[in-house]
């Protein structure tokens, strides 16, 4: 052991807060060692490490929790290796919950400082404390970068090629770099929109933090989609960040108090549901009533909140959404071929597959192509293609690659982060093939209907 963690060890043995100790330890014994899960796991796959796979990092963290080891740097490197897509956990005939265990470990090494460097520190502190804590200050990020844009900025940059002098890592990000709309959510939908007919339900809509500034079309895409059910829709004025973020990254504080004020945002009695169209958000949004579990002012608002969370296509699925009336030979998708790449957080977080391919068979015309691997992640993984963009940049070519497989012209997928991610993909490999969310399809063949 170093001189620096040991250190740290006695630093964090004085504080004696320890997320993975304070766990139920039962949730650490589920795992059987049976490996079923090792063939369903990218990092494994790419390494054939056992450390770095899901049995693997079960076992560090029941070490951990055994007292038989200190959490080091390897541990806390490791931990941010996994990409949390959870894919572990579908295949688990254990039922290990891996994503509380996951979020528990990331926590250990922040609190353990086993990462801690001046760099890191300053980025962390500066993204997740000051940014994406504060709604107003992230939209006039937003701004920056669609100015940024809009002003030519970026196409000169990358017309001269001065992007390829930044270094690696940095030139990623440049290619990264999303694009802002000009209108946000709240220029886009009113607080209350009603549909023109008879109101069945009183939703709530989610508008994200990413979501709200890089595909705030996607949120009027979702309200417009509502109202053609049937949904008169609230959308808050002020809503904040979900917080997974926050609890991926090990800040499970600061994701407890946006999940706080993120419930006080809504009138959750008065709604039927609340809606995101947000894959990671949604995984996120329903574990409210375990995050809060302990707050006593909370826990029973964070119950009945996460009772009411629901994917837009799952929702969707369970009112009996109305198809489009097109012919499908008069249908602008007529004879489109569409692919589907699976959101991690959609089909392992959630458990939700059937549904967003019934929304894309429901439209007139449209050809649904399956995708080989569709639930393997494309290594977008909340941040992780920034913390780790070798291997998010593996996962994405292989992505890719399957998508150009299939010959479709557009590849739907129901995640902000996975949209960009596909997005750069393209550029990148100049591929042809339009990325879209499956919820825009929809409410396009719904206008078409005239
Ligand atoms: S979350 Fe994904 S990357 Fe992490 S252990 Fe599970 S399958 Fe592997
Ligand atoms: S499949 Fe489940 S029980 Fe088996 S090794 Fe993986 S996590 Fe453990």
């Amino acid at each position: 052991m170093s001189v620096e963690s040991s250190a740290l060890n006695v630093e964090r043995s004085a504080k004696a807060h320890s997320p993975i100790r304070e766990l139920d330890y039962a949730l650490l014994q589920q795992c059987i060692h049976c490996g079923m899960c090792l063939p369903t796991c990218p990092t494994y796959d790419a390494t054939k490490v056992e450390r770095n796979s899901p049995r693997g990092r079960i076992a560090l963290m029941r070490a951990i929790a055994d007292g038989r080891l200190e959490p080091t740097r390897i541990f806390g490197e490791e931990m941010y290796f996994c990409l949390g897509c959870l894919a572990c956990e579908t295949a688990c005939p254990a039922g290990v919950k891996y994503s509380q265990l996951f979020e528990a470990a990331r926590e250990e090494a922040e609190e353990a400082g086993v990462l801690r460097n001046p760099r890191r520190n300053v980025i962390r502190s500066l993204i997740l404390k000051g940014l994406f804590t504060r709604p107003r200050l992230l939209r006039f990020t937003g701004r920056l970068l669609w100015l940024y844009r809009a002003s030519g900025a970026q196409n000169l940059l990358r017309l001269l090629q001065l992007n390829k002098m930044l270094p690696y890592r940095y030139r990623e990000l440049e290619r990264m770099t999303p694009s802002a709309r000009s209108k946000f959510s709240g220029q886009l939908i009113k607080a209350v929109e009603r549909p023109a007919g008879r109101i069945a339900h009183r939703v709530g809509v989610l508008t994200g933090c990413v979501q709200d500034i890089v595909f705030s079309d996607i949120n009027r895409d979702t309200v417009d989609v509502l109202l053609a059910n049937g949904c008169e829709v609230h959308t808050p004025r002020v809503q904040y960040c979900c917080g997974s973020l926050h609890a991926h990254n090990g800040e499970v504080e600061v994701a407890k108090d946006l999940a706080r004020r993120q419930i006080d945002a809504f009138d959750v009695d008065a709604l039927d549901a609340i809606i995101t169209n947000a894959a990671g958000c949604g995984s996120h949004l329903k574990s409210y009533g375990i995050l809060l579990a302990e707050d006593p002012q909370y826990s029973a608002r964070a119950r009945a909140w996460s009772a009411k969370v629901r994917d837009i296509h799952e929702w969707l699925c369970q009112i009996g959404f109305r198809r489009p009336k097109i012919p499908s030979e008069r249908s602008e998708f007529n004879k489109l071929s569409v692919t589907y790449h699976e959101a991690c957080h959609l089909c392992h977080g959630q458990k939700i597959t059937r549904q967003p391919r019934e929304v894309l068979n429901a439209i007139p015309g449209l050809e649904l192509t399956e995708l080989t691997e569709s639930t393997w992640c494309c290594g977008s993984a909340g941040i992780y293609n920034i913390t780790q963009p070798e291997m998010a940049a593996k996962l994405q070519e292989r992505k890719l690659r399957h998508v150009a497989e299939t010959g479709a012209s557009i590849v739907a997928t129901a995640n902000p982060g996975c949209i960009l991610q596909l997005e750069s993909g393209v550029r990148k490999f100049s591929t042809r093939v339009a990325v879209r969310h499956p919820i825009s399809l929809l409410a396009e063949a719904y206008r078409s209907e005239g």
